[in-house]
């Protein structure tokens, strides 16, 4: 890898950042206004053009002449246009809500007639009212005041559970930009999200020095390695499902002797308690994962300038249904997302090692390759040198080592042992063995 020799560059990325809000009832009702607002507008213009084409199908099949203006056009320009010229007899009040409210309207049905069009989506369909929904504003109608309070058009300033310092900050010293703000409501609670356009300093590229290999487990959810073959990080599963599924089994048991919405009657108000309590439930459980994702995400890219992960199919293993609820539990696809972003804030690399590229079978001392190894063999165990080690532990050095040379290579090359991405630090003539190179006391994460 070539070393840049020239100052860091800005970069610009987009970030999404989300804080909890906690709105006065009048300011509730006020947001709450503005989701039922864009829902309007959304069912009002798709009404419109259903009942047009309607009529023109009607006609034709009358045996009319129908001319292509006669169709209500479907961009989004078309869609506010028709919006405009509707909306004081449709919607009298439509006043009380900011513009976005209906921009957004006509952005999103927009959208779902292209995706109908593609052929990705069934013909749009009326939204009904529910417990969650979300408008999104421009970049203006959405504000910050300071590290604690949004000002939004119409509803004023709105307190935020958490600090928005980092936010506040990058606005402030003019390395940030808010491009747009979701405004959202999911079981019961208020949400801002803003999608904001950073720029970063990108450090100057290095040649890779610390490098580690991630095998994705189960029980251990990211075990780490050096090439040396040391133990780095080992993140546990603490099963949040598990975990916290007596708590939301006994709920849900509690929601369905509750009566609930059925043939236009109301539900009773201790359905709609227990059923914010399920949903308190799976929210603490989203919650405590993304936490963990990001915060070892994180520490691999600031602590490691060369990362490598296998290349998972996890659309394919999450049809094998014994493993599906724990692969999803483990967010495997929001791992690599993460640290493709990370990687490139901190200046470090990700590698996703060639998907045929056998880390679990090849003996990460002698580079034998085992023909079989099934998912329940949890030690790894080498009939060519006699080593015993865990699995995770094995697949890991062995991405650790992994360079494009060996996948072209064969499987039998030692798995790239005195490859073209040898670290400079690591002393490459010492004898692998995983247990006995363990220099650095490992990162433990997790139970
Ligand atoms: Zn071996």
């Amino acid at each position: 890898m070539a070393i840049v020799d020239s100052p860091p560059a800005l970069t610009t990325v987009t970030q999404a950042y989300r804080f909890a809000i906690d709105p006065s009832p009048e300011q509730a009702n006020l947001l709450r206004s503005h989701i039922g607002g864009s829902r309007f507008a959304y069912n009002a213009l798709l009404g419109l053009v259903k009942a047009n084409w309607d009529e023109n199908r009607a006609r034709k099949e009358a045996g009319e002449n129908v001319i292509k203006e006669d169709y209500l056009g479907t961009s989004h320009f078309d869609l506010l246009y028709l919006w405009a010229a509707n909306r004081d007899e449709l919607a009298p009040w439509w006043a009380a809500n900011g513009s976005s409210t209906y921009n957004d309207a006509a952005q999103r049905l927009s959208r779902a007639f292209t995706n109908w069009k593609k052929g990705a989506a069934k013909f749009p369909t009326f939204k009904r009212r529910g417990r969650s929904g979300s408008v999104r504003f421009t970049n203006t109608a959405v504000r910050l005041s300071d590290a604690h309070h949004v000002r939004m058009a119409r509803v004023g300033e709105i307190k935020t559970y958490e600090s928005m310092r980092k936010l506040h900050r990058h606005l402030e010293r003019g390395t940030g930009r808010i491009m747009a703000a979701t405004l959202s409501q999911t079981s019961g609670r208020w949400w801002v999200s803003f999608s904001v356009e950073v720029k970063r300093q990108v450090p100057v590229t290095r040649p890779p020095e610390r490098v580690i290999g991630i095998d994705v487990g189960i029980s251990i959810l990211y075990t780490g390695a050096t090439p040396s073959g040391g133990l780095a990080l080992s993140v546990a599963n603490p099963r949040h499902y598990q975990r916290s599924e007596a708590k939301l089994a006994r709920a849900q048991r509690v929601a369905s002797r509750r009566r609930g919405p059925k043939n236009g009657v109301a539900p009773s108000n201790r359905w709609l308690r227990a059923n914010a309590r399920v949903q308190q439930i799976h929210h603490q459980i989203a919650d405590s994962r993304r936490n963990l994702i990001h915060e070892t995400t994180t520490y691999l890219a600031k602590h490691y300038d060369r990362i490598v992960i296998e290349d998972l199919n996890v659309k394919g293993m999450v049809k094998n249904h014994a493993l599906a609820k724990h692969i999803s539990d483990a967010s495997w696809g929001e791992f690599r997302r993460q640290l493709e972003y990370k990687t490139t804030w901190y200046g470090s690399e990700l590698v996703v090692a060639d998907r045929f590229y056998p880390s679990s079978k090849t003996c990460s001392a002698c580079g034998t390759v085992k023909a079989k190894l099934s998912l329940g063999e949890r030690e790894y165990t080498c009939e060519g040198c006699n080593l015993v080690i865990g699995r995770d532990l094995n697949a890991a050095i062995n991405l650790a080592r992994w360079t494009s040379q060996s996948a072209a290579a064969g499987t039998h090359s030692v798995a790239g042992r005195g490859g073209e991405v040898r670290p400079s630090r690591q002393n490459i003539d010492e004898p692998a063995h995983p247990v006995e190179a363990s220099t650095e006391t490992p990162i433990l994460v997790g139970v």
